[in-house]
């Protein structure tokens, strides 16, 4: 059995819309209640995650923005991200998570982790919020990972939306490959194939768009061949996974077709790719709660067991 990190605070519950919004706090509800009544509760190491430092979200962010979400208190950040008084708070704790998964890690006390965060990250860009997200919370653990020694850094990105914030962070960058698989044409509009990042990062970016209906099958081969094969070849120090789990075939903000079996055969793929090396997830998408919660335990079990 591995040890695995599981790390969450209840201040993640005080990012609040003001009307119904599909990324919401009854989406960690649905988590911890699944969790808590299953026996892998007791078997997980619950940990509480740190505030991400200035300097640590300043590796990604600029600071002006940093200071625009810390001054903003209510309404829209962009068409689709609201703030409330405790979000600036939440989005610390979020983007410090991965970072203090990457220090328990190093300190020796776990081997994985998983991120129960909101709100998520991934479209986060540089200075601006995007897509529910305000700061990219995989994007600032990526910088920790490397700053604690871990050079090579592969991110994994499963959720159904392509991760424009995080690819555009790092597409210049050959020590960090981020893989994506996303439904596309379909929101954010990026991550054809053909972009595979630039200057010194050329080759170092691998989008893999997918048409809606895509199912278990595909999703199968990519996660335990293609992307086992760009690990064999990119050698990471470490796997940090944003974890989106709006590709469920039950989600409602999208149309690709994955089932239970496919999280676990996603799971396994991207624990052959790490092989001997630490994995970090931090949550991104997924809004049917019964499909998210569900999708959630059995992340965990295989990071427990396989
Ligand atoms: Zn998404």
């Amino acid at each position: 059995m591995k040890r695995v990190g599981f790390f969450y605070d209840d201040i993640f519950l005080k990012h609040i819309p003001t009307g119904w919004h599909p990324e919401n706090p009854d989406r960690l509800r649905g988590i911890l209640d699944t969790l808590e009544s299953s026996t892998f509760s007791k078997e997980v190491i619950h940990l509480r995650p740190v505030k991400a430092t200035m300097d640590e979200l300043t590796a990604i962010h600029t600071k002006e923005y940093v200071q625009r979400v810390a001054e903003t208190t209510t309404g829209y950040l962009d068409p689709d991200t609201y703030v409330s008084e405790k979000s600036y708070e939440a989005a610390l704790y979020a983007a410090g998570a991965v970072a203090e998964a990457i220090r328990r890690i190093k300190a020796g006390e776990i081997d994985r982790a998983f991120c129960a965060v909101r709100p998520p990250g991934h479209h986060a860009e540089k200075q601006r919020a995007m897509g529910f997200c305000l700061f990219n919370n995989i994007a600032v653990g990526a910088r920790v990972a490397q700053s604690n020694g871990f050079e090579r850094v592969l991110i994994v990105d499963f959720d159904v939306h392509h991760g424009n914030g995080t690819e555009h962070a790092f597409e210049e960058d050959p020590t960090v490959f981020y893989f994506s698989t996303h439904q596309y044409p379909h929101y954010p509009g990026t991550g054809g194939r053909n972009d595979r990042g630039k200057g010194k990062g050329e080759g170092f970016t691998m989008n893999i768009p997918l048409p809606a209906g895509t199912g278990d099958a595909e999703f199968k081969g990519i996660y335990n061949e293609v992307l086992v094969e760009v690990s064999e070849r990119f050698r990471p120090d470490i796997v940090l996974v944003s974890a989106g789990y709006d590709i469920h075939v039950d989600d409602p903000l999208a149309d690709i077709r994955v089932s239970n079996e496919g999280i676990v055969e996603i799971v396994r793929g991207i624990n052959r790719a790490a092989a001997s090396v630490p994995v970090v997830y931090s949550l991104e998408g997924g809004y049917n709660i019964k499909a998210l919660s569900k999708s959630v335990l059995i992340t965990i079990e295989e990071l427990l067991y396989d």
